[in-house]
């Protein structure tokens, strides 16, 4: 292992990680992710110290991921599972990933003001999404946030995120079950399945059962049996074996908190026994190792934009791959070779 950077200079920001839960470990959480989230070559040294640090602590928690189109009730249903959750014994942590937000300028998940209720519990912390960067980098922030609310103790995290675009793909590649709620009409399924976000659902909950129950009946039947046609089945080996978890169809109400006690329910088999068949481990350590090469991806592209000496020959090689005279496999070797041969070569 490469030398990590000296973990003194955080001690007493772990220590009240740590610390019984109160304003002081809530304040410190808050410095936590906000040191993690910055930008300063200084503080991510001081943030990777941090989070190796907090590694043994983490990871205790379960990680429910929820997804859905704006309007859908994410919201509504988190605030009144959090609350839910809570007088079950709880501490939940809810985080978000929204990678528009740093388009739009503010995050419409991190409008605190949605959960009211729930964000004045002590039980319960709330953090908007990370406010700019690439989908990717603001997983990564997402990512790191979850473990530091683990290591001070939220046993469940609730990771939310918008139905559009890539960001249900990084939500379930960071969580141990992933939610997708639906609105009981039926154009939307069809349209979950055509992006193939149905396809990642451990669990797909029908919101406002209330408002039309005949319509939210058979949009369970349809989804159900869009499920079984794509085969989709927790269980690599034997589809039918009860051993496994198989997705379900669940109809809630989560304005009128319909359905809470069926969907813990449904969460709690999903734990109970994708843990005892190995297939939680496994996947956490899938998306660990999965996270690790994204972000050396991202870290790639990043120090070959930021090489002088490949800045230097890029508008050359763009022209005589524009013209016609060099092959654009051969141009990207030749680039690649330079970013190789440069000693800016490091890491970002
Ligand atoms: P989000 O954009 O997915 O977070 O959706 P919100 O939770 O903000 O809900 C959007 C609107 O739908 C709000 O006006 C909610 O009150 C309403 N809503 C949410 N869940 C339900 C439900 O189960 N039944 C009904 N009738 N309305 C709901």
């Amino acid at each position: 292992m490469t030398a990590t950077p000296p973990l003194s200079a955080n001690t007493p920001l772990l220590d009240a990680i740590l610390d019984a839960p109160g304003m002081g470990q809530r304040r410190a959480i808050a410095k936590a992710i906000t040191l993690l989230e910055s930008t300063r070559a200084d503080h991510r040294a001081q943030a990777d110290a941090l989070l190796t640090a907090l590694l043994p602590h983490s990871g205790k928690s379960l990680r429910l991921g929820i997804s859905g189109v704006p309007g859908v009730g994410k919201s509504t249903f988190i605030e009144a599972l959090g609350l839910y959750l809570i007088e079950k014994g709880h501490r939940v942590a809810v985080l978000a990933v929204d990678p528009s937000s740093s388009v739009s300028g503010g995050s419409i998940l991190g409008d605190k003001t949605r959960m009211e209720r729930l964000s004045v519990r002590e039980e319960a912390y709330i953090r908007p999404s990370p406010s700019s960067g690439t989908l990717g980098g603001v997983a990564e922030k997402t990512r790191e946030a979850m473990l530091v609310c683990e290591a001070a103790g939220y046993d469940i995290v609730i990771v939310e995120t918008v139905g559009v675009g890539q960001s249900e793909t990084a939500v379930q590649g960071m969580t141990d079950m992933f939610v997708l709620m639906q609105l009981p009409n039926a154009g939307d399924d069809l349209q979950a399945i055509k992006k193939g976000v149905m396809e990642l659902a451990d669990l797909v909950l029908i919101n406002k059962a209330d408002i039309d129950a005949n319509a939210a009946l058979r949009a369970e039947a349809q989804i159900t049996s869009s499920l079984r046609l794509l085969g989709i089945s927790g269980n690599p080996h034997d589809p039918h074996s009860e051993d496994y978890w198989h997705p379900k169809v669940l109809k809630i109400s989560a304005l009128q908190g319909q359905g809470l006690d069926a969907f813990w329910e449904a969460v709690t088999t999903f734990q109970r026994l994708q843990t005892a068949n190995g297939l939680l481990q496994s996947r956490r350590q899938h998306q660990a190792l999965a996270w690790m090469w994204e972000r050396i991806d991202a870290g790639l592209k990043q120090s070959f934009k930021n090489s002088p000496l490949v800045r230097a020959q890029l508008p050359a090689i763009t022209t005589a791959v524009q013209s016609g005279q060099l092959a654009a496999s051969t141009a990207a070797r030749q680039l690649l070779a330079v970013l190789a041969a440069s000693p800016s070569a490091a890491p970002p």
